[in-house]
């Protein structure tokens, strides 16, 4: 008799186990069923995020920034350090225990929740009486049913056509979270978040990085007065970035990697590296979940179809994440996680799209939520602007880091605030303010009379909202 609960989930990444987790806290029986193993064979829950995405490249983020200070900029707080090695084996190896510290905890948390964890991949066999029947392939094979089914298994990376990732030379965001020496040269394709940030860590590990970007502008999807302040600051770091690039061939051998490409300008050029980043997005796993037997529904780029609610064309089955349209970022695979739970057992989740955050963990960190200048301007709406640049904020001074700005666009007449572009220290982290008073529908003002901290760099985000109307208080 095949085990029966009230929800399946597949994929026990950020989307799947918070969405086991808020079901089984809401009442429900869960099972969570998810591939992913450790190079020993044991369960290694989390996903991409947790094993090759946003915790490791944090934790290699992390790392490599101290060598750098230490390296670089100790000097400027008077403190002398001789002879700063890379220990590379050890950096490497500290990731590698955040990460399993992660998908501890997240082992744990089933644990605690009561949510049944299954190692082993999970597929539709059909419909029964009492809901989906899915198979479960692992160490052995087991049949269970389930009333609803969340499909949560994520985004793999995108290949260049006929380049292999061998996650040796040519790398895919999980080869380059682990190699084992530094490279001299490094090649990265794809200018966005992943490239970036990936770049950053082994650029300040000492490997001479180029970045070929296809787009004309760098960053597109951001406000281009931060983008174009970002390029200046990376390039000054030592990034090389080259943006409208036509790659023409590309070949990989046992020593590096030969790239030819077009220059913006059309002229053929020529790159040598050891080690080749492929960063130019991601695809949606669809594959193995037997979705076609089913009749489940893709959209016309492969991504599973969801209404706004993340229903499938299925009864009672659902999907969240990276698997579906939308910002492949593990937050909103979160959120949407917490809805449909919710919506599950009767609640009324939701999830507003408006008001997700994007981060670029680099150097200075770049954050933003709601709409840039480009889009407004596009968009036709009135809008007034306030910016404040950290080299006039005593807190930043303090730390010694000054590049970047708070940039707030606000209505024209309403003085809503319509988006939030920061460049700088700790952009990460400022950014919840700005989410959280878009979310209440909040103005510029509302921002510049809320008490801020001094000396902090939240000081700044309160400067630009006082500059939306020309006021400054400049602390
Ligand atoms: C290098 C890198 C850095 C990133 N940094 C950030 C960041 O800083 N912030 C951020 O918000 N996002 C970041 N992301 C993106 C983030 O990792 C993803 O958006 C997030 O992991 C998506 O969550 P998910 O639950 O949809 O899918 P995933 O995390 O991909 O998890 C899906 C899980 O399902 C499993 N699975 C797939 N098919 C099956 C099956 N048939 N049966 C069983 N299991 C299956 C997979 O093995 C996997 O464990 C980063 C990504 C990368 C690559």
């Amino acid at each position: 008799m095949p085990k029966q609960f009230d929800l399946a989930v597949i994929g026990a990444g950020p989307g799947g186990y918070i969405a086991a987790i808020r079901a089984a806290q809401l009442g429900m029986t869960v099972a969570c069923i998810d591939a992913w193993s450790t190079s020993e064979g044991k369960p290694a829950p989390g996903g991409t995020c947790t094993n090759v995405g946003c915790i490791p490249s944090k934790a290699l983020l992390q790392s490599s920034e101290h060598y750098e200070h230490a390296k670089l900029h100790f000097g400027e707080h008077g403190i002398e350090v001789k002879g700063v090695n890379l220990k590379l084996d050890k950096l490497v190896g500290r990731k590698d225990t955040v990460v399993q510290q992660n998908n501890d905890g997240i082992l744990y948390l089933f644990k605690k929740n009561k949510v049944t964890f299954f190692h082993g991949t999970g597929a539709f066999s059909g419909q029964v009486d009492g809901g989906w029947s899915l198979k479960v392939s692992g160490a052995s094979e087991e049949e269970i049913i389930a009333k609803h089914v969340v499909v949560a298994t994520g985004s793999s990376p995108r290949q260049l056509p006929g380049l292999e990732f061998d996650e040796e030379t040519v790398l895919s965001n999980d080869g380059a979270l682990r190699l084992p020496e530094v490279p001299k040269k490094l090649g990265v394709i794809g200018g966005g978040v992943i490239g970036l940030e990936l770049g950053s860590v082994w650029r300040r590990l000492g490997a001479e990085v180029t970045v070929l970007e296809a787009m004309p502008e760098f960053l597109a999807v951001a406000d281009q007065q931060v983008a174009k302040e970002a390029l200046k600051a990376f390039t000054k770091q030592g990034l090389k970035i080259q943006t409208g690039v036509k790659i023409n061939d590309v070949k990989a051998g046992s020593k590096g990697v030969t790239l030819k490409y077009a220059d913006s300008a059309g002229a053929d050029q020529k790159l040598e590296v050891e080690k080749l980043i492929v960063s130019i997005g991601r695809v949606p796993n669809v594959q193995g979940l037997n979705a076609e037997a089913v009749g489940l529904k893709l959209d016309e780029r492969g991504f599973i179809a969801v209404d706004d609610d993340c229903r499938t064309n299925l009864p009672n089955v659902w999907a969240v994440g990276d698997v579906v349209r939308g910002p492949m970022l593990a937050h909103k695979a979160e959120e949407e996680g917490v809805a449909v739970a919710e919506r599950i057992s009767g609640q009324h989740g939701h999830v507003n799209f408006d008001t997700i955050p994007s981060v670029i963990y680099t150097s200075p960190e770049i954050a933003w939520v709601g709409k840039n200048e480009q889009q407004l301007k596009k968009e036709g709406v009135a809008y007034k602007s306030g910016s404040f640049p950290f080299m006039a904020n005593g807190r930043a001074r303090a730390l010694g880091d000054t590049t970047g700005f708070v940039k707030i666009l606000a209505d024209a007449k309403t003085d809503e605030v319509l988006g939030v572009h920061i460049i700088g220290p700790t952009a990460s982290e400022l950014i919840a303010e700005a989410v959280t008073i878009m979310e209440f529908r909040g103005a510029a003002e509302d921002i510049a009379r809320i008490c801020h901290a001094h000396p902090t760099l939240s000081e700044a985000v309160k400067e630009a909202a006082l500059a939306v109307d020309k006021r400054t208080l400049n602390f």
